[in-house]
């Protein structure tokens, strides 16, 4: 019962750390960098880096605009894949 309750306690703080380390990582802004590799799709879908941006552009404007000002010049097709994975993240 005692060691139940131990691992069940550990396994919960390992939750709670991971859970905020990642919150910590999504409020950070994107690098310049980071919205270019974006925009020429160098990021893998479905690895971390990918996947922490589009979390972070879903809930932040100030990103959400450079974006697009990054992307007036660039063809549109490219911000629309971007829309459509944005689409299937908050799906999920
Ligand atoms: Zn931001």
């Amino acid at each position: 019962m005692n060691l139940l309750f131990l691992v069940l306690a550990a396994f919960l703080l390992y939750t709670i750390y991971k859970i905020v380390l990642e919150v910590l990582a999504q409020r950070e802004h994107l690098t310049d960098d980071t919205i270019r590799a974006l925009m020429h799709g160098k990021l893998r879908k479905h690895e971390e880096p990918y996947r922490r941006a589009l979390i972070h552009l879903g809930t932040c404007k100030k990103c959400q605009e450079r974006l697009h000002a990054y992307n007036e010049d660039e063809e549109v097709k490219i911000q629309q894949k971007l829309i459509d994975d944005l689409r299937d993240q908050s799906e999920d």
